[in-house]
């Protein structure tokens, strides 16, 4: 029996415990063993259901991740083969509507706008979110040369750089900054296009123009739901899916089906070692040690940079090059008949350029339906990220205050409206930044870490944040160490075909 150790607990190592089990269910001699420092497993996907005051109904509070991209298949497929498909949650689309806060007034996000890019002319041109000049700079996108890239040359370029360039700086401050930095709590100077929206930069070459591919993109889902109407009593696709019970449902179960007892909480790896005989080692915060055949390192890349240091410090140094930023998200409930303030949204992005302390917030029972009880609110703000690190030395009662006030003067929150109860969770270099030259590191860590037997790192840091993406990343990591033990399951991407 070959036994493979994961180390951390988050949903990428989770993806990986799972798809061990998979193999072994389909008779390979492979187990595992997860360690997780943490006393409870899902890393930065928790969830807490928090009995409403009244002893009736309850709240269900994310404090990390509240969805994913639906497009993508990874939660799907993960979620039929656990059991719990028919608990995926649509949004409320009936009162999907997102808000922009500029020259401090909010704005709702005009029709059309497809990322940043406008696709209907009357909602872009009637909208007040943009000046006129700035209206007519973003339309130049159409008549704007796309950058000459050379056959086989790598196109990489910042997130400001490109918006700038194609759709002006109005267009970056007041949409494409919260809107698309925001997924990545990013510092759009900084952050890669070529790392995190490819697809952008591969539109322009293709298209010529952004809003022209992007009417493309539109037609192109106009035609589907035309060709595919959704089937009477299926649940409606919207962009972002969630789950009944909260996005920790997810982990939950991938846990349960992989085999808590194969998952230790509450102790750390303190070091890796590689014992000879294609065998590894880890010592562990209590003093004892672990032997197995291969290791899956699933932590956070500045997590995973001391165990890898002694065994290859050019995949150390290229670790400790990836940074991360701190956030945390506070989410207030209310009295719906004390809040004052129209609900009908999904919530409100704030840009760097407004100067807030806010950097977003998210009406959380307008979005999900079952997320607060009848009659109550559940409102969650976001704060930090690269520009405003400085917060996150507020203690605990500071942030739930100047979140407070932030929902009064940008929401419209009635001043005499008294949280029910607050829940504060703090995510310390929870988001890795994919910075100019990310997609270089992570070649070099992968290119590397693939002539070592029996070794891979997985997990958000490297290859997309988004859940869909590490579960694929921990579940990419087996194979490279099932292969290397001549096993070959079928590929996880043929299934998703069938899943969803
Ligand atoms: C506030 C916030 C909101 C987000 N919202 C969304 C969203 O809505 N949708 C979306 O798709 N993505 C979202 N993301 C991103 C997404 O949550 C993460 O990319 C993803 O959860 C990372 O999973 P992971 O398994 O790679 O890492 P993690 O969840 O960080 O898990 C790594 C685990 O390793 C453990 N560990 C570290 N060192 C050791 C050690 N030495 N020994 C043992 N264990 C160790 C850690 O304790 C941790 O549990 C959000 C992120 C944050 C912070």
């Amino acid at each position: 029996m070959k036994r493979i150790i994961i180390i951390g607990g988050g949903i990428a190592g989770l993806g990986a415990a799972c798809k061990v089990t998979r193999a072994a269910s389909e008779g390979h001699e492979v187990e595992f063993v997860l360690i997780e420092k943490d006393p409870r497993l899902g890393g930065k996907i928790l969830t807490e259901i928090v009995p409403d005051p009244s002893g009736e109904g309850r709240f269900i509070v994310d404090g990390g991740p509240d969805c994913f991209l639906t497009e993508k298949t990874a939660c799907h497929r993960i979620a039929r083969l656990t059991g719990i498909f028919d608990d995926e949650l649509p949004t409320d689309d009936s009162r999907r509507r997102t808000l922009i806060l500029s020259r401090g007034k909010l704005h709702q996000m005009p029709d059309g706008v497809m990322m940043f890019a406008p696709t209907k002319f009357i909602p872009f041109a009637t909208t007040g979110l943009f000046s006129w000049p700035g209206k007519i700079r973003m339309g130049m996108d159409l008549f704007i040369p796309p950058k000459k890239v050379k056959p086989g040359e790598f196109n990489e370029e910042t997130l400001e750089s490109f918006v700038v360039r194609r759709m002006g700086r109005e267009c970056l401050d007041r949409l494409a900054e919260p809107l698309v930095g925001g997924v990545h709590a990013s510092d759009p100077a900084k952050m890669s296009l070529a790392a995190t929206f490819p697809r952008l930069l591969e539109m322009e070459q293709k298209y010529g123009s952004l809003m022209k591919g992007f009417l493309a993109a539109r037609r192109m889902v106009e035609e589907m739901r035309r060709k595919y109407p959704p089937t009477p009593g299926q649940k409606p696709r919207t962009f972002f899916t969630s789950f009944a019970n909260g996005m920790q449902q997810l982990t939950d179960r991938m846990a349960e089906v992989a085999g808590l007892e194969k998952m230790r909480t509450g102790v750390a790896v303190h070091s890796l070692q590689d014992i000879g005989q294609n065998r590894w080692a880890v010592r562990l915060s209590d003093g004892s040690t672990l032997e197995g055949d291969g290791v899956i390192i699933a932590t956070e890349s500045w997590a995973a940079e001391p165990l890898l240091r002694p065994l290859d410090s050019a995949i150390a140094d290229a670790l400790a090059d990836i940074p991360a930023s701190s956030s945390a998200t506070i989410s207030l409930a209310f009295n719906e008949t004390e809040v004052g303030f129209d609900l009908n949204a999904f919530g409100v992005l704030c840009p760097l350029k407004e100067d807030r302390r806010l950097m977003a917030a998210t009406y959380s029972s307008t979005k999900w339906p079952g997320r607060a009880p009848k009659g109550r609110v559940l409102l969650r703000g976001f704060v930090g990220g690269p520009h405003n690190q400085e917060i996150m030395r507020r203690s605990d009662e500071d942030l739930v205050r100047i979140v407070l006030s932030e929902f009064q003067d940008i929401l419209g929150l009635h001043p005499k409206a008294m949280p029910l109860f607050s829940r504060l969770y703090r995510w310390p270099l929870g988001m890795p930044q994919y910075t100019i030259g990310h997609l270089e590191r992570v070649e070099l860590i992968e290119k590397r870490s693939a002539v070592i037997p029996g070794l891979a790192l997985a997990g958000g840091s490297y290859r997309g944040v988004g859940l869909p993406n590490c579960i694929e990343s921990g579940e990419r990591v087996v194979s490279k160490i099932l292969n290397e033990w001549g096993i070959d399951l079928a590929e996880d991407h043929i299934e998703e075909k069938r899943y969803y």
